[in-house]
C-alpha cells in the first residue's frame, strides 16, 4: 500500500471519530465504537461489541492468528475529557485540517492513536495478512473516569477477548533529546497512586482564646511540611538501571545520589522522580467557623511510589519524618505500580523501527508517574504492555500543553507514523 494512502485513510478515520462527542461523562461511546466496527468490517476483520452499559460500548476486533506465535492488543480508549469552544480557535468537534494539523477533542489523547491502531489492522487484513498469533484491536469505553465500564470490567466479564501475550498502548513515544541524543520514550511501568490520609488531633475552643485551646490546623501545618519535604535515599529501579545504561554508563548503588547530581539538567529532571516516592499535600479541613479553633484537622496527600512498593514500605520513613505528634495516617488506597519485562520480544520490535525510521535514535523505558489501563493486562494476564505512540514532528512539550487542554491538535506526520510503526510491530510480532 502507498504510504499516501495509508495517511490519506488515517486521517479521514480521525476526522469522523473527533466529529462524533465521547466526552466523559457521560461517554456515549457507542458512537465511535459503532463507527469503528463499520469501517474495519468494511476492510474484512471481524468485530464484537461488549457494552455493560448500550450506550458505553466496548469494541473487540480480531485478525485471527496461526496458532504459531504470541498474540498482540492493539489497545486505545475512545472517550476524550471535556473541551469548552470558547477556548479553543477551531470547533473541538470539527475534525479540521490545518496546518499540518488533524484539531479536536482526542486528537492525541487518544482518537489519533485510534485512528492509526484502526488503519492498521484494516490495511493489514485487505493485504491479507495472517499473523502468527492472534491481532486484536480494541477501543474501550471510560478511560478518563473509570465508573467500571471499560477495559476493567471488559477483563472481568470477557477475558477471553482481551488477554494477549502483548499489549501496545498509550502513554509513552515522544521522542526527546536526552544528554545530546535522540530518544524514544517507551512507558514500561507506573508508578503506585496511594494517597494517605493524616488526621491531626489537638483540641478544639473559642478562637477569641487560643491559649485555652490546642489548634490542630496549626499542628497541622507543621505535619504538611515535613511530610512535603520528605525525600528517600535515590533507589535504582531495573527501568532507570536501563536508562541509564542506554545513555552512559550505570553507577553503583552507593554512588547513585551524587551521579544523578551530575547529570545533564535535561536527564536529571527526567530520572529523577523516578528514583523515590513522591508526596503532595492536596486537600485540608479544619474547622467551619472563623470563631471556632479545630480540635481535628484532615489533611489528604497525594503519594506516588515506585512500582512494586506498598504503602508499608515507606511508612516507616514517613512516620519517621512525621515525628512525635498526635495524629493518625491512613493509606486511602494503592492502585497500579505495575511493571512489564524489559527484554521482550515487543521491545525488539519497538527497537527495530525506531532504528530504521530514525536512524541515531535510541528507545528507552520510563516510569510513568500516573497509570493507564495498562495497568489491568498486567494485573488480568500477566500481558507484556508497553506504552508507545511515536511522535516526532510535534514538540513533546507542546503536545504535553495540549492533552486535556484548548486547541488539542495532531500533527498528520506523526498520525502516519504511528500507522507505519503498529504496522511494522503487528507484522514483526506475527511473523
Ligand atoms: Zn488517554
Amino acid at each position: 500500500m502507498a504510504v499516501a494512502t495509508l495517511r490519506d485513510e488515517a486521517v479521514g478515520l480521525l476526522q469522523e471519530l473527533l466529529r462524533v462527542n465521547t466526552v466523559n461523562p457521560p461517554g456515549n461511546e457507542t458512537i465511535a465504537a459503532e463507527l469503528l466496527r463499520d469501517y474495519l468490517e468494511g476492510s474484512g476483520v471481524s468485530c464484537e461489541l461488549f457494552a455493560r452499559e448500550p450506550e458505553r460500548a466496548n469494541l473487540v476486533a480480531r485478525i485471527p492468528g496461526r496458532g504459531e506465535g504470541p498474540s498482540l492488543l492493539l489497545l486505545s480508549h475512545t472517550d476524550t475529557v471535556v473541551a469548552d469552544p470558547d477556548e479553543w480557535t477551531v470547533d473541538p468537534w470539527s475534525g479540521e485540517l490545518e496546518d499540518g494539523c488533524v484539531w479536536g477533542r482526542g486528537a492525541l489523547d487518544m482518537k489519533g492513536h485510534v485512528a492509526a491502531a484502526a488503519t492498521a489492522i484494516a490495511t493489514l487484513a485487505r493485504e491479507g495478512f495472517e499473523p502468527a498469533g492472534d491481532l486484536v484491536f480494541a477501543a474501550t469505553a471510560d478511560e478518563e473516569v473509570g465508573v467500571d465500564v471499560g477495559l476493567s470490567w471488559l477483563c472481568r466479564a470477557h477475558p477471553e477477548t482481551i488477554s494477549t501475550d502483548y499489549c501496545v498502548n498509550e502513554g509513552g513515544g515522544e521522542r526527546v533529546g536526552l544528554g545530546g541524543r535522540n530518544v524514544y520514550l517507551c512507558t514500561t511501568a507506573e508508578k503506585v497512586s496511594a494517597p494517605f490520609r493524616l488526621k491531626v488531633h489537638g483540641r478544639s475552643g473559642h478562637a477569641s482564646m487560643p491559649a485555652i485551646a490546642d489548634n490542630a490546623l496549626v499542628r497541622a501545618a507543621r505535619l504538611i511540611e515535613r511530610a512535603a519535604e520528605l525525600v528517600q535515599p535515590p533507589r535504582l529501579i531495573p527501568e532507570i538501571e536501563a536508562l541509564l545504561a542506554r545513555l552512559g554508563e550505570v553507577p553503583q548503588p552507593s554512588e547513585l545520589g551524587q551521579v544523578v547530581a551530575g547529570l545533564p539538567p535535561d536527564v536529571r529532571q527526567m530520572v529523577e522522580p523516578m528514583l523515590g516516592f513522591a508526596i503532595s499535600p492536596t486537600i485540608i479541613s479544619a474547622s467551619e467557623r472563623t470563631n471556632v479553633i479545630p480540635g481535628l484537622c484532615e489533611v489528604v496527600c497525594d503519594c506516588r511510589l515506585l512500582p512494586g512498593d506498598t504503602p508499608a514500605d515507606v511508612e516507616p520513613a514517613l512516620r519517621a519524618a512525621l515525628g512525635d505528634d498526635s495524629y493518625d495516617l491512613e493509606w486511602i488506597e494503592a492502585v497500579g505500580g505495575t511493571r512489564s519485562p524489559l527484554v521482550t520480544p515487543l521491545w525488539d520490535a519497538i527497537e527495530s523501527f525506531v532504528v530504521e525510521s530514525d536512524p541515531g535514535a535510541d528507545v528507552v523505558p520510563v516510569v510513568a508517574p500516573g497509570f493507564t489501563d495498562s495497568h489491568f493486562l498486567r494485573e488480568a494476564f500477566g500481558t507484556v504492555a508497553y506504552g508507545f505512540f511515536p511522535m516526532r514532528t510535534m514538540d513533546p512539550e507542546l503536545a504535553a500543553r495540549l492533552i486535556h487542554s484548548a486547541d488539542e491538535r495532531i500533527a498528520v506526520e506523526d498520525l502516519e507514523l504511528g500507522v507505519r510503526f503498529l504496522r511494522h510491530v503487528a507484522a514483526t510480532l506475527g511473523r
